[in-house]
């Protein structure tokens, strides 16, 4: 039931830029360049994200991706 109030919070953090857990612009955070053009994402709290540069949207990493 939680996860249903907490989904919609984390999509429209995400959809600004800002980190889902603590909430600071994921801009400031430091980017590494992946191969395929994306870039890895850390951020201070230590959740880590995907930065696609060419819709320039944020996204959570997966597992396989960290
Ligand atoms: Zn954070």
């Amino acid at each position: 039931m939680l996860k249903n109030v907490i989904a919609p919070i984390q999509a429209w953090l995400m959809s600004r830029g800002q980190c889902v857990g603590c909430g600071t612009p994921l801009s400031k955070a430091s980017h590494v360049k992946r191969v395929g053009g994306t870039e890895k994402v850390t951020c201070k709290c230590g959740r880590i994200f995907i930065f696609d540069p060419k819709p320039k949207t944020y996204r959570r990493a997966l597992f396989s991706e960290v």
